[in-house]
């Protein structure tokens, strides 16, 4: 195939045989956050880059070098959205649904694009579900967050390979002066840092705990501790996150160097992080964004969330074998017809089938064909059982009913008692 008719590299295709993971896994989200109170938004693909540079940040990694950015025919520059909070907060702002202390509860999912390096886990169009709850201030919502997330990975089957990190960044007030205590430590250092590291001491200094380089994380060793800056309020607002997940039984891993790449972040952050990955290992993060909407131009207005990275977590549940066998069989019945007249009477039957059991996935043989080739389309659909409408079965009125998978043997069914017949031996509940 010409270059030029290839996907752009680091966005996938995600073929038939991985929809049925992404679709158990979303469905399995979707209704979890239903259950606790969490409704939809839907926001655009695409938004004034001004947005992403105000919200994210100037100098993050996002806004510096990951963003898709390109100028319309107007002339406006656009950017395709790197992440959901920014949106999700223009959203809410624009049409005033956050107005007078309203409480949202909203959760988002979609695609996302970083023009990042792609290798497992790390792709230039990926996907995440998001979640955004405004006008709650209190520990008891950000618990309320982690408390569904671990709730998640139960019934996802992963709970026990991913492990929660928290950290608390405090107030903007406290942070600053953690800061200060902070670039007055690294730059006493200034020689031992790496070069990165050097440039976000000027840019980003809170950033620098992030660093992957070994040599800067000897020198982090010894620096100031944001724990020992929190303001009285950001420690009482942490104490009261952990309490409430020692309540949950909840096991998590206070890690101080935890700042996450966005700049909007105060108090808690979070992070679910697995070892199953390699290096791409945060699975889901998030945390509180107290100041966000007010440096957006709204009134002051809490704001916690997070997103989680759907390719990471499908990529989990392979990894880690958690796939649910039902999801693996897409067809329940298979429908095989020979002859003109019992096509017909086929089509007519399975409609009538259909109207009595909406849930019951039969496939209809398209393509005509001989008995062995019906036959091992039907077997190779995975069907639990083939319908079989030929000559006899036209002049009896009855369908041959084939376990395919184990023992019994073709029965005999009327046309009028086939819906019946389904639905006690294939759709259940
Ligand atoms: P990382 O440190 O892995 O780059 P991040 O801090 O940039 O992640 P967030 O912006 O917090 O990530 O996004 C939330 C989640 O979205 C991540 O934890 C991850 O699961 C997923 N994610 C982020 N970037 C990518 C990507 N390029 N490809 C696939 N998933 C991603
Ligand atoms: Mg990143």
């Amino acid at each position: 195939m010409s270059k030029s008719l290839q996907a752009i590299r680091g966005m996938n295709d995600i073929l038939p045989e991985q929809t049925p993971l992404w679709r158990y896994f979303e469905g399995t989200v979707a209704r979890l956050l239903d259950n606790y109170g969490y409704k939809q938004i839907r926001m655009p693909i695409v938004e004034f880059t001004e947005l992403f540079k105000r919200s994210i940040g100037e100098v993050t990694d996002i806004v510096e070098k990951e963003m898709y950015t390109f100028e319309d025919r107007n002339g406006d520059s656009l950017t395709l959205r790197p992440e959901g909070t920014a949106a999700c907060v223009r959203a809410v702002l624009e049409h005033g649904i956050t107005g007078g202390g309203q409480v949202q509860k909203l959760w988002y999912i979609g695609p996302m694009f970083r023009h990042e390096r792609p290798q497992k886990g790390r792709y230039r169009q990926f996907h995440q579900i998001g979640l955004e709850v405004f006008n709650l201030d209190g520990p008891d919502i950000d618990a309320e967050l982690i408390i569904m997330t671990w709730r998640l990975w139960g019934e996802l089957g992963i709970r026990d390979a991913v492990k929660l990190e928290l950290n608390s960044l405090g107030t903007s007030e406290s942070r600053s002066r953690y800061r200060e205590a902070l670039v007055e430590y690294l730059s006493a250092h200034h020689d031992k840092l790496d070069e990165d590291s050097q440039r976000r001491l000027k840019t980003n200094p809170l950033r620098v705990l992030d660093t992957k380089n070994a040599d800067t994380q000897a020198v982090l060793v010894d620096a100031p501790k944001m724990a020992d800056y929190l303001d009285d309020e950001s420690r009482a607002h942490f104490e009261g996150l952990k309490a409430r997940l020692d309540a949950v039984g909840i096991p998590y891993v206070l890690n101080p160097k935890l700042v996450r790449g966005l700049d909007y972040y105060s108090k808690t952050v979070f992070e679910w992080v697995t070892d199953k990955l390699g290096a791409q290992g945060t699975v889901c993060a998030g945390g509180r964004y107290d100041g966000l909407v007010e440096q957006m131009g709204g009134k002051p207005t809490p704001g916690v969330g997070f997103a989680m990275g759907i390719e990471r977590l499908v990529l989990m549940l392979e990894t880690l074998e958690q796939i649910p066998e039902e999801i693996s069989r897409q067809v329940d019945v298979y429908l095989c017809a020979f002859g003109e007249e019992a096509e017909l009477a086929g089509l007519a039957l399975a409609e009538r089938v259909r109207d009595e059991l909406p849930n019951l996935r039969l496939q209809v043989n398209a393509g005509a064909g001989s008995f062995k080739s019906q036959f091992k389309k039907a077997d190779k659909s995975g069907a639990l059982y083939a319908l079989i409408l030929g000559d006899d079965e036209m002049a009896q009125q009855v369908v041959g009913f084939k376990p395919l998978r184990g023992q019994g043997e073709q029965q005999s069914i009327a046309w009028d008692a086939l819906a019946a017949h389904l639905a006690t031996c294939v759709v259940q509940g």
